[in-house]
């Protein structure tokens, strides 16, 4: 029997059975290959919960089928791999395969090793692996790509046969759940003024968040004079590194290339609220939404490939001074004096969480669960009359 066979791994779906032309996996009408591949992916979504040191990785498991519909097909090898891709988008690379695509292989399942002549029969192989969780998710960024696939490769003994390769896309995302709000501080001397600001400590992307911003210290009662806010602006900013050192054969003086594009912009003329009581202060609610339709990649660090997607909130506040009016008077006038007050506030741009559920925090049950015995007969409960089968 060769390795390849896996009955035991579930008696109804993997006997070795001899396939007929009229086989469920084939479309009808459609050229009958001698050698075919399915692969059924069991596992849920592959999500790497917490960040890249805290994450322990995401479950993969499935089932990679061959089909032999020929009599018989002399095998040199069937191999699986998980790999890994890293794309690089640089122009200057030029066309050089290698300098563009850094292919990782993270597992490699040798089912046949040894040339083997596999009669007519499907084949089914059961695997499953731990993918790290300080890997990289699936991005799509400017200067670099990251994806994951798996390859399914049967090489026949026959020269002049072609190896026949299965290639499925296997999307890899990370999610960091949690509902903290980050609270920052921003001075701006030699002013007394400070801006305080919360915003939620992760976000998702095409979605909507809001950003409470104050800012406090308006008012110096010595010089007798205040601080008016004129305007502010904000937007959001994606920005993208990478440092690529090129293939063996195109080596690169290692650069640090970095990208920048806004996702969300706004500027914002009205609607705050001033109080000038005590030292005085300025309060706004700020709605961020990446709603629109530009491309926006999650947060990705990847210091293995000098590969770092991040991103950023920039508000400026334009204030003016101007001199306390007398009590009474409501005419205030501008001193001259103005200042833009501009802050950056990192945002974790982090995939939805789905279900929420480490594969390692799905505990199975336990014998704690089952009762010590079956239910005894000493507490009979009354059931309603039985109704009489009449034959
Ligand atoms: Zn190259």
């Amino acid at each position: 029997m060769p390795s390849l066979q896996l009955p035991r791994y579930s008696p109804t779906l993997l006997p070795v059975k001899e396939t007929s032309t009229s086989s469920s996996h084939k479309l009808s009408g459609s050229t009958i290959r001698p050698i075919e591949f399915n692969l059924v992916i069991e596992s849920p979504p592959l999500i790497c919960y917490g960040s890249r040191t805290q994450s322990t990785g995401a479950l993969l498991s499935g089932l990679l089928f061959l089909y032999v519909n020929a009599y018989t097909i002399p095998m040199k090898s069937v191999t699986l791999e998980l790999v890994q891709e890293v794309t690089v988008k640089r122009p200057s690379i030029g066309a050089c395969k290698d300098c563009i695509h850094h292919v990782n292989i993270l597992k490699r399942w040798d089912l046949l090793k040894h040339h083997t002549t596999l009669p007519r029969s499907e084949y089914g192989y059961p695997f499953s692996h731990l993918l790290h969780g300080d890997l990289p998710a699936s991005t799509t960024a400017s200067l670099a790509g990251v994806s994951y696939y798996l390859r399914a490769t049967a090489t026949p003994l026959a020269k002049d046969v072609a190896p026949i390769t299965l290639t499925r896309a296997l999307p890899v995302y990370r999610s960091i759940i949690t509902t903290d709000v980050r609270r920052c501080l921003r001075v701006f001397p030699p002013t007394a003024l400070n801006v305080t600001a919360s915003l939620p400590a992760v976000a998702f992307p095409k979605s909507t968040f809001t950003m409470d911003l104050q800012l406090n210290n308006i008012i110096n009662k010595d010089k007798r004079t205040r601080w008016q806010l004129r305007k502010f602006s904000w937007r959001l900013d994606e920005i993208t590194r990478l440092k690529h050192t090129g293939c063996d054969k195109h080596p690169d003086s290692p650069q640090q290339l970095e990208d920048v594009r806004t996702i969300a912009f706004n500027d914002v003329r009205k609607g705050w609220k001033t109080d000038f009581s005590n030292d005085g202060r300025i309060e706004t609610e700020v709605e961020i939404s990446t709603l629109d339709d530009v491309p926006m990649s999650c947060n990705v660090l990847a210091p293995e490939f000098g590969f770092e997607v991040e991103h950023m909130l920039v508000v400026e506040m334009l204030v003016s001074e101007e001199h306390i009016p007398p009590n009474g008077s409501h005419q205030s006038t501008p001193t001259g004096a103005a200042r833009i007050l501009r802050m950056q506030f990192s945002v974790e741009i982090t995939e939805r969480g789905g279900l929420g559920i480490s594969w390692d925090d799905e505990v199975p049950p336990t014998y704690d669960d089952v009762p010590i015995s079956p239910p005894g007969y000493d507490h009979i409960v009354p059931t309603r009359d039985i109704e009489h089968l009449v034959m």
